[in-house]
């Protein structure tokens, strides 16, 4: 999944990048208000996480004017510790949750889970679908109970399917959910990724539906 983290405080975006990463999502940074807008205006994010005090541009107006274009993308804010006001404004700018600084690594972590969930057909963090078991809080996947070791790349491309499971996802779509900002996407890779999941975990779990992409169905 790709997430875009606005955050000014340079140790703290590059630990969250970190955490994020080490999660096997793509990371983009941005570190002031303007940055923030365009990428988020720009890139089809998973997840935005916005520090409500950026420079250049704050993180309220750039969340009503995301919001006023018609992005739905789940927007998680950082706020100070005092800033029970700018919970509220934000909120009601349309945040999908809200985190205090400081924080726990491990809570903001697994509220990034929940939201990257929110708009998947299914709630339970653990996917399954014909032996195949894919757990998005370890990153663990098995087959018939033995695991299975998969790349990076492998992995992003499993995660994101199960995540949009019951529609087709296009080569471009995964490759832009895939990598980050400024990294050579090459979507012809994508297949070579999806034909070796299909070694690895089976034939049918992953599907093509011809002239539209891949999919994983999933009893909703
Ligand atoms: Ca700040």
């Amino acid at each position: 999944m790709r997430i875009l983290v606005a955050e000014d405080d340079i140790e703290l975006s590059e630990q969250i990048k970190h955490a994020l990463s080490n999660e096997g999502h793509a990371i983009d940074l941005a570190s002031d208000g303007e940055e923030a807008k365009f990428l988020g205006e720009t890139e089809p994010y998973d997840l935005i996480v916005l520090d409500l005090g950026l420079p250049v541009q704050d993180g309220i107006t750039i969340l009503k004017a995301w919001r006023d274009d018609g992005s739905n993308i789940p927007v998680l804010i950082l706020t100070a510790r005092d800033g029970w006001a700018d919970r509220v404004d934000g909120l009601d700018a349309g945040a999908d949750d809200y985190l205090t600084k400081p924080f726990h690594i491990p809570e903001f972590i697994a509220r990034t889970r929940a939201l990257l969930r929110r708009n998947s057909v299914q709630r339970n963090p653990v996917f399954q679908k014909n032996g195949v078991r894919f757990d998005s809080r370890s990153g663990r996947v098995s087959l018939n109970g033995m695991p299975v070791t998969l790349t990076a790349p492998e992995a992003a491309v499993l995660s994101y399917l199960f995540h949009n499971a019951n529609r087709p996802v296009s080569m471009t779509e995964l490759s832009e959910h895939i990598y980050e900002y400024g990294d050579d996407r090459d979507s012809n890779t994508i297949a070579v990724f999806v034909t070796r999941l299909r070694k690895k975990l089976g034939n049918d779990l992953i599907e093509t539906e011809r002239g539209r992409g891949y999919s994983i169905q999933l009893v909703a």
